[in-house]
C-alpha cells in the first residue's frame, strides 16, 4: 500500500495544525494517519486511492454509511441551496424536535446545540441550575466531550483535572467513580448527597472499549438519584438512535433519565448536539428559565434536515434490522475466531457497536480499569496496522468504538472476519 499523498499531507498539516490534526484522537495512528479522499457506502478511499472497509464511520455519526439515501441527500441539498442559516427559527428544527419527543420516552422537550461537548456542558449547567447544587458524579473512563466539568480523573477522594488548563477547583466539583460499582456511588451520596446535582453516565461505556452495565446498575442509579433529589443524566451521544433503535439505549434498559444528551447520529453526519428531558427541567434554559444557553449555529437548518431525514429513513426502512444483524454476524464470527486463536481476548458490543478488547484473561471488562489493563500497545502498534494493510479500517486504538452502517454488506463482514483471522 502506497501512502505518499497521506504522508505529504500530514507533513503540510504539521506546519499549520497542532499535531497535524483537528481532534486529538486522529493522531493516534502512527507514524501518521491516512487522509480520506471520499467515502463509498461502507468503504473509504484514502488520498492515495487505497480502499478500506470502514468500521469507524466518522466515530459514530454515520448510521447510513457514506452514500446517503436519496431523500436524505435531497433534504440536505435543498436546505444548503436555500441559504445556510438565518439566526431566526425554521420549521425543520420543530420537525426534528417533534420526531425525537415522539420516539424517546424520557424526552418531552429538547434544545439543539452544535456538538456532544456542548450538549454535556449545557446539561451539567442545567442540572446545577435546576437543583441549586454543585457536584456531578461521573464514571471513570466515561467520556462526555472536551469540557471542564468532565475532563477529570482520579477517584471520589481525589479528583483532578485530566487536562492542562483546568483549575483544580473546578475538578473538585466532579466525582469520578468506577462504572458498575454501586458501593462507590452509595458512598458518594452518603458523603455529598445534598450537593450532588446529577449523576452523568453513558448507558454503555462507548469511548473506553465497550463496557456493558451489569443487570440492575442503571435501575440502581435511577433509584439513588431520585432518593437524593439529584438528576440522572444519560449521555446518549454514542448510543442514541444506535442502541435500542429510535427509542435509544434508555428504552432498551427501560430506565427513564431526567435528562439525555444527544449528538452524532441525531445530526445525520453534520455537527450537532442536543439536551432533551422532562419539560419542567428543560424549560430552565433561557429564555424560559434562568440557565443561560445560546448558539449562533444551534438548530442549523442543514444539520436539522440531515438529522430528520436520517431518522425518518431509519423509521421507514430496515436500517436497524440491517445494522444490528450485521453486528450479530460480526460478533458471532469474532467470538469463534477469538475462542480459537486468542481465548484471553473479549468480544464486546451490542446492536451496531463492536470491538475486540485485548484483555489478558478472557473476562469481559466491567469498568475502565479492566480495559486499561488490556494490551493497548499491541492493539494500536501491531494489530491496527495489520488490519489496515488488509484493507480494514478500525478505530484508532483499543478504546474507541467501531460501528456498522446501513452501507455495509455481508461481504464486508466476511472480508473483515478473514482479516481478523489472519491478524489476531
Ligand atoms: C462523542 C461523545 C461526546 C462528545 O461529542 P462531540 O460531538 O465530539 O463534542 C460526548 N459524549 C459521548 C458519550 C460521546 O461519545
Amino acid at each position: 500500500m502506497n501512502h505518499d499523498n497521506s504522508r505529504e499531507l500530514y507533513d503540510r498539516a504539521l506546519s499549520v495544525l497542532p499535531g497535524g490534526v483537528n481532534s486529538a484522537v486522529r493522531a493516534a495512528v502512527e507514524p501518521y494517519p491516512f487522509f480520506v479522499q471520499k467515502g463509498d457506502n461502507g468503504h473509504v478511499i484514502d488520498a492515495d486511492g487505497n480502499r478500506y472497509v470502514d468500521w469507524v464511520m466518522g466515530l459514530g455519526p454515520l448510521l447510513l454509511g457514506h452514500n446517503l439515501p436519496e431523500p436524505v441527500q435531497a433534504g440536505i441539498q435543498q436546505k444548503a441551496s436555500e441559504g445556510p442559516m438565518y439566526g431566526t427559527p425554521t420549521e425543520v428544527e420543530v420537525d426534528l424536535a417533534e420526531f425525537v419527543v415522539r420516539h424517546v420516552p424520557s424526552v418531552e422537550k429538547i434544545r439543539f446545540v452544535n456538538s456532544g461537548t456542548e450538549a454535556t456542558t449545557s446539561a451539567v449547567r442545567l442540572a446545577r441550575g435546576y437543583t441549586g447544587r454543585n457536584k456531578i458524579v461521573v464514571n471513570q473512563g466515561g467520556y462526555h466531550g472536551a469540557q471542564e466539568s468532565t475532563l477529570v480523573e482520579g477517584d471520589a477522594e481525589n479528583p483532578k483535572p485530566s487536562s492542562a488548563g483546568i483549575p483544580q477547583s473546578f475538578a473538585e466539583h466532579t466525582i469520578p467513580v468506577p462504572f458498575n460499582d454501586e458501593e462507590a456511588v452509595r458512598d458518594v451520596f452518603e458523603k455529598h448527597g445534598d450537593d450532588v446535582a446529577a449523576v452523568l453516565t453513558e448507558p454503555i461505556l462507548g469511548n473506553y472499549g465497550i463496557v456493558h452495565p451489569e443487570d440492575g446498575y442503571h435501575e440502581f442509579l435511577r433509584e439513588i438519584t431520585e432518593e437524593h433529589g439529584s438528576l440522572l443524566v444519560f449521555d446518549e451521544v454514542i448510543t442514541g438512535f444506535r442502541v435500542g433503535g429510535l427509542g435509544c439505549a434508555q428504552s432498551e434498559f427501560d430506565v427513564t433519565p431526567d435528562l439525555t444528551t444527544f449528538g452524532k447520529i441525531i445530526g445525520g453526519g453534520f455537527p450537532v448536539g442536543a439536551i432533551g428531558g422532562r419539560a419542567e427541567i428543560i424549560e430552565q434554559f433561557a429564555p424560559s428559565g434562568p440557565v443561560f444557553q445560546a448558539g449562533t449555529f444551534s438548530g442549523h437548518p442543514v444539520t436539522m434536515a440531515a438529522g430528520l431525514e436520517t431518522l425518518q429513513f431509519a423509521a421507514e426502512n430496515d436500517v436497524y434490522a440491517h445494522v444490528d444483524g450485521l453486528g450479530d454476524r460480526l460478533r458471532d464470527g469474532l467470538e469463534d475466531i477469538v475462542a480459537d486463536q486468542a481465548p484471553e481476548y473479549t468480544v464486546a458490543g451490542t446492536a451496531s457497536m463492536f470491538k475486540v478488547i485485548f484483555t489478558r484473561d478472557g473476562e469481559a471488562p466491567t469498568n475502565a480499569a479492566d480495559v486499561k489493563n488490556a494490551e493497548t500497545d499491541r492493539w494500536r502498534r501491531i494489530f491496527w496496522g495489520q488490519m489496515k494493510d488488509r484493507g480494514i479500517y478500525l478505530s484508532q486504538n483499543q478504546f474507541e468504538c467501531q460501528f456498522v452502517s446501513y452501507g455495509h454488506t455481508d461481504e464486508d463482514v466476511e472480508r473483515t472476519l478473514e482479516a481478523y483471522k489472519e491478524a489476531l
